[in-house]
């Protein structure tokens, strides 16, 4: 099979060719067909698929025809974080060279004004974060009425951030008639219910997470201190054996550890950074570009700040701490060994992390190798989850560590780091109002927590469908 085969514009398939790539990969195979044809698309699938262009190059082709107006997009593209949002604008910059297509990026940590502007001039690509679509669009300042084709791509990560309601939201204001090209890498029932609510006789692509596919990533365990300074250490005697490390992401489970890890590596003479939720788009943006360039080295990162992130050419990936949850290992690793290239993962392991370990050990379906003895059980303590250790820091924030999970920290930072964003506009009526909204918005957020009695507050799907005319 190769791109010509799939159905794509001749203009597509030039910028195809350009970008080097030789033929669709299994997620664009599938998907592009039905997403010409106008048909709604789930994909099941993970970052390093190229599921990007599986929904970037069928809407090239789709928007060819036609011109937008003012304030009224075409299409729309939701992602869950800035950076993915950026990325996907970079794809439709490489895949869209031969096109006078216009794109707008809404996103947070930018000003609205200039956004504003690229609104009012017409924007046939809008690529937003859903806060900051819901900002625009209260503000009046966008009609999502002329939307044709609307993305969401990494739905699960959404609901991780807290984000479903604000999408539900989107979703009601845009038209019926629209097509949906969803993208999750797993399906947890909100999800399930999100697709069933929104999409109309989906095709379903679903494609193996790369815990079955990265076969050319090297993954290596290690047993080590729970204690923070020793672990350092630990970690940087592994280093110092890793004879081909050409750069490396370190990732840690809290935003502060990725503090602190950046500190220690840069004061034991790494060229290091670090990335994580509580840091401005400016510091990411040049952090990333530092560490494509090669300028950084060593990234230390959080989960939600490297999620969706597509930097090449990582050579190694070292897990600081063993993650929470079993899809976030293979997420991470996932970060190497891309695109056939030979990647390495090791992970640190403490004896209070039998939990999780377990669960990666299940998820990748095969046993773990370790780096040095491998531990029995006795060397694991009987912790139910790693979140409980004790870490450096104040007797204040050590019981709040044992209180939250490292995610919902993440989550939180995200969150507050969108509200200090709105802060510092003006205090317009308008932001008054977006403000007022937050507010709405958040509180629905914590009902959707409640659990569901019922059908719950939600109208079945298909009472809610308008009838299409062939
Ligand atoms: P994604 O899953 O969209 O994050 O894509 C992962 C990486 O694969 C990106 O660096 C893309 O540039 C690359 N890629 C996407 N499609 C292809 C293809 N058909 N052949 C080779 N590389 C590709």
């Amino acid at each position: 099979m190769t791109f010509a085969d799939l159905g794509l514009s001749t203009k597509v398939l030039k910028a195809v060719a350009a970008a080097g790539y030789e033929k669709p990969t299994p997620i664009q195979e599938q998907a592009i067909p039905f997403a010409l044809q106008g048909r709604d698309v789930l994909g099941i699938a993970q970052t390093g698929t190229g599921k990007t262009a599986s929904f970037v190059l069928p809407m090239l082709t789709r928007l060819e025809k036609g011109r937008a107006r003012a304030r009224m997009p075409r299409s729309l593209i939701l992602t869950p974080t800035r950076e993915l949002a950026a990325q996907v604008a970079d794809s439709f910059k490489t895949y869209g060279a031969e096109h006078k297509l216009t794109m707008a990026l809404l996103i947070g940590g930018v000003s609205f004004e200039e956004q504003s502007k690229k609104l009012d001039k017409g924007a046939d690509i809008l690529i937003a974060t859903p806060g900051r679509l819901l900002d625009h669009f209260k503000r009046g300042k966008l009609l999502l009425t002329g939307v044709e084709i609307l993305v969401i791509d990494e739905a699960d990560r959404m609901l991780d951030m807290g984000f479903i309601p604000d999408i539900e939201e989107i979703c009601k204001l845009l038209p019926f008639t629209r097509q949906t090209l969803f993208f999750s890498a797993t399906m947890p029932p909100e999800i399930q219910r999100l697709v069933d609510n929104f999409l109309h006789l989906p095709a379903r692509i679903e494609i193996a997470p790369p815990s079955t596919t990265a076969k050319t990533i090297t993954q290596k365990f290690k047993m080590v201190s729970a204690d923070p300074k020793t672990k350092r250490k630990q970690l940087r005697e592994i280093i110092g054996t890793l004879t081909d490390l050409t750069n490396a992401i370190v990732f840690c489970n809290r935003k502060r550890d990725v503090e602190i890890l950046f500190r220690s590596l840069k004061k034991h003479g790494f060229n290091a950074g670090a990335l994580h939720g509580d840091m401005d788009q400016f510091s990411r943006t040049k952090t990333l570009e530092a560490f494509r360039k090669g300028e950084i080295t060593m990234l230390a990162a959080s989960d939600v700040a490297a999620r969706g992130l597509d930097i090449p050419e990582v050579s190694h990936v070292l897990n600081y701490d063993v993650p929470v949850h079993a899809e976030d290992y293979v997420h991470r690793i996932g970060r190497t060994g891309r695109a056939g290239r030979k990647g390495a993962a090791f992970t640190l392991v403490t004896p209070e992390d039998a939990k999780a370990l377990k669960a990666i050990e299940e998820l990748i379906g095969k046993e773990l190798s370790w780096l040095g003895e491998p531990p029995s059980e006795a060397d694991f303590e009987q912790r139910p989850s790693q979140n409980r250790r004790r870490s450096e820091g104040s007797s204040k924030s050590n019981s709040r560590a044992k209180s939250r999970s490292a995610q919902t920290k993440e989550k939180a930072s995200a969150k507050s780091s969108r509200t200090k964003n709105r802060n510092t506009t003006k205090k317009t009526a308008a932001n008054k109002s977006a403000k007022t909204d937050e507010r709405n918005r958040r509180k629905t957020r914590k009902r959707s927590e409640q659990p569901v009695v019922g059908m719950g507050d939600h109208v079945p799907a298909f009472l809610m469908r308008s009838v299409r005319s062939l």
